[in-house]
C-alpha cells in the first residue's frame, strides 16, 4: 500500500516515453559487439580511443591485481593510499600541465566534490545550461547561488558578473558537450574571467586523451590556462575515476575538504594502473589520430546524405526531437545492425531527443560505411 506511488510514477514515466531499460551487451567494448545473440556496429561507446581493450592497459591491470590485489581496502586518507594512486596524479599532473591532481573515484563524484567543498552561501557559479548532470549536482550541493546562461552565451557570463556582488565567482563548463559535440568558447570565457576575477573550471570528460595538440584537452586545444582542470579516466582512458587539476593549493584544498573524495574508498589498483598505462598510450602511440581520421571520414558522409552538424567532435549526435520517435528510430537502427542510443530528456533538454552517435579509434573504414548505410536508411524512414 505504503509503496503504492511506486507504480503510478513509473506509468507515468512509461507514459511520457522517457522510460528507460537496461540493455545488455555480451562482448567487450569493441567496434562490433555482441547483444541478443547478434553483432552490431557499436556507435556510441565513450571508448573512444579503444583503450579499454588495448593489450598493455589490460597488462598493467592485470600486474596491478598481481601486486597489489583487487580493492583499495581504504579511502586515500585512511588506508587506501598506495604509490600507484600518487604516480597516477603525477602523471595527470604532468599530462595536464599543471602542478598537481588529485584522483576521485568518479568523474560524477569529482564534480560534485570539488564543486561543493569551493562554493558556498554568497558566492556565484555561472553554469552552462548543457552541462553535465554531475555539474549540475556540484551546485546543488554548494548552496551557492546559480546562474545558468544560455548555451555557450559568453556575453551572457559577462552581464551577469559585471552585476555581482559576490564573494567568489566560478565559471564552470564542459570542454566538449557530451550529447552535442560542441566545444566551450574557452578564450572568451577566460577573458571574461581575468577581467571579473572569477575561477573557471572546465570538465573535459570527453575531451581528455582526445583534444588539443598532446591531446590533454580543452585548454590545450586552446592553447591557455584554466584554474581548475576536471575530467574522467573512464571515457577515452578507458578505465575508471575522475580527476581535477591544477595549482598545489588547489589539490591540497580538495585533499582536506572534498567529501567525495575524503568518505569514498580509494579507486582499486587495477583501475589505476590502466588508466596510467592508457595515459602512456597517448603520449607515444597517438591513438587520437585514428580517431580524427575517422571523425572526418565519418562526417563527410553524414554531410553527404544532407544533416547539418553543429559537432566538432568525436560526438554527433542525429537529431530526432519527440521521445518515442527518438526510441523507434534507435530500435530501427538497431535492427539494422548499429548501436547507437537514444538520448531523451532530462539528459537532453525537452524536444531535443536524439541519436548520439560517437566513434572510436578502432573503428574500420567498413564499421563506419556500414553504419552510414544503415544511418541512410532511418534518414528517408524517419525523415531527419
Ligand atoms: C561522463 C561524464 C561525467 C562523469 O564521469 P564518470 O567518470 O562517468 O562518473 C562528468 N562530466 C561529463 C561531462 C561527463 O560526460
Amino acid at each position: 500500500m505504503k509503496m503504492d506511488w511506486l507504480n503510478q510514477e513509473l506509468a507515468d514515466i512509461k507514459n511520457k516515453g522517457l522510460y528507460r531499460r537496461l540493455n545488455t551487451i555480451e562482448s567487450g567494448q569493441t567496434p562490433r559487439i555482441i547483444k541478443d545473440g547478434r553483432e552490431l556496429i557499436l556507435l556510441s561507446s565513450n571508448n573512444y580511443l579503444g583503450l579499454t581493450n588495448h593489450p598493455k592497459v589490460k597488462k598493467a591491470a592485470i600486474d596491478a591485481i598481481a601486486e597489489y590485489g583487487t580493492g583499495a581496502g581504504g579511502s586515500r586518507l585512511t588506508s587506501g593510499n598506495t604509490y600507484l594512486h600518487e604516480r597516477l596524479e603525477e602523471k595527470i599532473a604532468r599530462f595536464k600541465g599543471t602542478e598537481a591532481a588529485i584522483v576521485f573515484s568518479t568523474g560524477y563524484m569529482a564534480n560534485i566534490g570539488t564543486i561543493a567543498s569551493m562554493m558556498n552561501k554568497g558566492d556565484l557559479i555561472l553554469s552552462d545550461e548543457l552541462n553535465h548532470a554531475s555539474i549540475i549536482d556540484g551546485c546543488r550541493l554548494s548552496h551557492a547561488e546559480v546562474k545558468v546562461y544560455p548555451h555557450r552565451d559568453a556575453s551572457c557570463i559577462e552581464k551577469t558578473l559585471q552585476s555581482s556582488r559576490h564573494q567568489k565567482k566560478l565559471i564552470v563548463t564542459d570542454g566538449i558537450f557530451g550529447m552535442d559535440g560542441d566545444i566551450a568558447p574557452l578564450p572568451e570565457i577566460v577573458e571574461i574571467a581575468e577581467k571579473h576575477d572569477a575561477m573557471v573550471m572546465v570538465d573535459d570528460a570527453h575531451a581528455t586523451g582526445v583534444l588539443g595538440k598532446h591531446y590533454s584537452g580543452t585548454a590545450d586545444h586552446f592553447n591557455l590556462r584554466v584554474d581548475i582542470n576536471m575530467g574522467t579516466l573512464s571515457k577515452a582512458l578507458g578505465s575508471t575515476g575522475g580527476y581535477v587539476a591544477g595549482s598545489n593549493e588547489l589539490i591540497e584544498y580538495l585533499r582536506n575538504r572534498a567529501r567525495s573524495f575524503i568518505f569514498s574508498t580509494a579507486l582499486p589498483p587495477p583501475a589505476v594502473a590502466a588508466a596510467g598505462a592508457a595515459i602512456d598510450i597517448i603520449e607515444t602511440e597517438n591513438p587520437a589520430k585514428r580517431l580524427w581520421d575517422n571523425v572526418a571520414f565519418y562526417r563527410k558522409g553524414l554531410e553527404n546524405m544532407g544533416f547539418s552538424i553543429n559537432s566538432n567532435a568525436q560526438i554527433i549526435p542525429l537529431i530526432i526531437g519527440d521521445s518515442r520517435r527518438t526510441l523507434d528510430a534507435a530500435a530501427e537502427l538497431e535492427r539494422l545492425g548499429v548501436y547507437s542510443l537514444g538520448i531523451r530528456p532530462p539528459t537532453v533538454p525537452e524536444g531535443k531527443g536524439r541519436i548520439r552517435t560517437s566513434l572510436m579509434a578502432t573503428h574500420s573504414r567498413k564499421d563506419i560505411d556500414d553504419a552510414l548505410f544503415a544511418i541512410g536508411v532511418i534518414r528517408e524512414k524517419f525523415g531527419l
